[in-house]
């Protein structure tokens, strides 16, 4: 065979599994990214949703500053006596502290305040709108400290309040605006996030499957393969191994083997075992007469026979050398043997393959030699392989195409 074949195989295994690997990684590598990009825009939208839940919340308590510093401004006009008057006014300051704060934060960022300072078009407009209001509420609230700190009884101080009252309701009117667009722009991105993140887990899925039908089921598809392929090649090799190309029999290394396994069965399970030893009579002649291929030819044929008539499973047929053959018969006595080697010399007979110098008949014969034991642990078989061999060079001694036995032992 084939070896070509074997080639063709071994170079294909070879290049597969980097090619393999390489596309998995790529694979998987695909995903991690898509799996990377999708955290971190999760990441980004916790942290926007954090900072724009504190911003509505910084603009929400706008309103109730606002409100507090009308309360503040009333409890000063309105205040009995000096020290609740002077409670108002400290209130009154320290929320207006506070609010300026805030809204300076809101404009322009402040990091303490967790504020960023960006602001939307439209909510720029709607602080440009609450302006008027707020910086009139801050003056008027202004102008009252400052004057309760000058004269606590300044006549003023009514006209003050009632204006810081009208106008308050005003600049709470736009704070709520403001409110409420900060509350809606950050529900536009929160939704925004959700449907990148559908889209994302769902590019993810698809992605997936693609690898999945493209990539990974061809992949398992083509290893399985390559596994099946790989396992009968080396079957085919092993075979390749124990075999003779020439006559498809077992070679001599194999048959060794099989002797030394049958051998210690034969032992343990006090069974005979015998061994056919058979070589072409006169072969060299053969050759001369017919050429080498005629006499590969002969020994194939031949081969075939002894394979046809020993057919037992258990028996083994080898070539043991360039025109000898051995067969192994596991549990056939020295009779059993001798009965299936002369079947053997007689079917090599009836081949009738002419061979006129042959002194020993007109065709192609072979001469046999047959050797049986029963094993003991204190036997060898090489004992039995050279019994055998003197029994089939007593057969050539003897007249060639004939069997002859070695005496039991
Ligand atoms: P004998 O009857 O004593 O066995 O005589 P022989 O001529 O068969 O024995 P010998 O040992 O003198 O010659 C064996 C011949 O077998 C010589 C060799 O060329 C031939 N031979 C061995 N192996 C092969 C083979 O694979 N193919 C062919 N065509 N001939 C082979
Ligand atoms: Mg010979
Ligand atoms: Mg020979």
């Amino acid at each position: 065979m084939e070896e070509s074949q074997f080639q063709n195989l071994s170079l294909r295994i070879k290049h597969t599994p980097a090619s393999l690997t390489r596309r998995y990684v790529l694979a998987l590598s695909l995903i991690a990214l898509l799996t990377v990009v999708g955290q971190i825009l999760m990441q980004y939208s916790f942290s926007t949703q954090d900072l724009d839940s504190n911003t509505i919340n910084l603009a929400g308590r706008q309103r109730m500053l606002c409100t507090a510093i009308s309360k503040d401004a009333l409890a000063v006009l309105a205040a009995p006596d000096p020290s609740i008057r002077r409670q108002a006014l400290t209130k009154l300051r320290d929320h207006l502290g506070v609010w300026v704060r805030t809204h300076e934060g809101l404009l322009k960022g402040d990091r303490e305040l967790r504020l960023s300072g960006r602001n939307s078009p439209e909510i720029m407009r709607l602080f440009d709108r609450l302006e008027s209001s707020r910086s009139e509420v801050v003056a008027q609230a202004e102008a009252l400290l400052a004057s309760a700190d000058r004269d606590p009884s300044d006549h003023a101080t009514p006209r003050r309040v009632m204006r810081l009252l009208r106008v308050s309701d005003e600049a709470i009117s736009w704070i709520d605006r403001i409110v409420g667009r900060y509350a809606l722009e950050a529900r536009q991105r929160l939704n925004r996030a959700k449907t990148i993140s559908v889209i994302l887990a769902a590019t993810i899925l698809l992605v997936l499957c693609l690898e999945v039908l493209v990539i990974f089921r061809p992949a398992v598809g083509t290893l399985s393969r390559y596994i099946s392929e790989l396992a009968a090649s080396t079957e085919q090799m092993h075979e390749l191994s124990i075999r003779d190309g020439l006559t498809g029999l077992y070679n001599r290394r194999y048959f060794d083997q099989l002797l030394a396994a049958e051998w210690q069965r034969a032992v343990r399970e006090k069974q005979p075992l015998s061994l056919i030893m058979f070589d072409v009579d006169y072969f060299k002649l053969f050759n001369d007469t017919y050429g080498h291929q005629a006499g590969d030819e002969v020994l194939a044929r031949i081969a075939g026979t002894a394979r046809d008539t020993l057919r037992r499973p258990a028996d083994v047929v080898a070539r043991y050398g360039g025109e000898e053959f051995i067969a192994l018969l596991p549990g056939t006595d020295l009779g059993g043997a001798a009965f299936l080697a002369e079947k053997v010399r007689a079917e090599v007979e009836t081949l009738a393959i002419e061979h006129p110098s042959s002194r020993a008949a007109p065709m192609v014969t072979v001469s046999l030699g047959v050797a049986a034991i029963r094993p003991t642990p204190e036997d060898r078989s090489s004992q039995l392989l050279r019994q055998v061999d003197e029994a089939m060079y007593e057969a050539k001694r003897r007249g060639r195409n004939r069997v002859d036995t070695a005496p039991s032992s």
